[in-house]
């Protein structure tokens, strides 16, 4: 479902990733952990797009991210090209970025009703069936201000599944909750895998990434130190970096 290969990004003189190799299969889910600063937030922006690659190639779904290809020669895509491209990607931050002047039931439907044109009609019946997936049917007409932390990201969840995406990526979805709000979040994302959702999860809950995770991925400093089944790579780590960064956050 996403394969990169050789992925390098710098801002300005500023080299950040060195050539990031990674394949996810369909349905797979991949914890992508590191220490501050190491890229994985600029990795998951790139596969969305959000950043332009400097050299190496991105697939989703077969799609090479950001350039046509044509014979040899690659080619930039057009702004429009790019949505496109980007469209089945659904991301999840940090912070809940939610419409404030939306209700929750209309955060959902936003998406399908002005990029996909669907109706209003339909986009709300699905937005409501999407509201009770991440169990908040009840929080339909609330405003983000009038929920939780952990009810806001639920409701970025479905937002960003109401475009129905074929890859999810979440960047330290729980890392901005308070403790007792990030279980229901690691629920409803444990619901989203066991439905097969193909999913790129940076996260620091190492409980999560062993118990839902297929695979681990250990980035620093802009390189896949190393990678593999979580419960291997947590309880035997091969490279001293994997085992030091471990080391501070188990
Ligand atoms: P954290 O765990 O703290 O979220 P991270 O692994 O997600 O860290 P990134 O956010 O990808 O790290 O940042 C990697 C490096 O790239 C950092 O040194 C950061 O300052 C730099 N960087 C990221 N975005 C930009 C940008 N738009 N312009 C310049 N430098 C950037
Ligand atoms: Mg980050």
């Amino acid at each position: 479902m996403v394969r990169a290969e050789s992925v390098h990004k710098s801002f300005g003189a500023a080299h950040i990733l060195k050539g990031i190799d990674l394949q996810v299969a369909p349905r797979e889910v991949c914890c992508l952990i590191g220490p501050s600063g190491s890229g994985k937030s600029t990795f998951l922006r790139c596969i969305n797009h959000l950043e332009q690659i400097n050299a190496g190639r991105l697939w989703v779904d077969g799609v090479l991210i950001g350039y046509r290809q044509h014979g040899d020669k690659l080619y930039e895509l057009r702004d429009r090209e790019v949505a496109a491209t980007r469209r089945d990607i659904g991301m999840v931050f940090q912070r809940f970025n939610l419409f404030p002047h939306m209700t929750a039931l209309e955060n959902v439907m936003e998406g399908p009703v002005q990029v996909k044109r669907e109706s209003r009609a339909a986009a709300r019946e699905r937005a409501g069936a999407l509201l009770e997936r991440v169990g908040l049917a009840d929080k339909a007409g609330s405003y983000p201000s009038q929920l939780s932390g952990g009810q806001q990201q639920r409701v970025a969840i479905a937002r960003a599944l109401a475009m129905e995406p074929k890859l999810m990526l979440f960047d330290e979805p729980t890392s901005a909750l308070d403790p007792e709000l990030v279980g229901d979040v690691l629920d409803v994302m444990r619901g989203l895998a066991e439905d097969g959702m193909t999913m790129i999860v940076v996260t620091h809950e190492m409980g999560f990434a062993r118990e839902v995770g297929d695979s681990l991925v250990f980035m620093d400093d802009g390189v896949v130190v190393e990678s593999g089944r979580p419960r291997e790579v947590l309880a035997d780590p091969q490279h001293e970096r994997t085992r030091a960064f471990l080391s501070k956050v188990l």
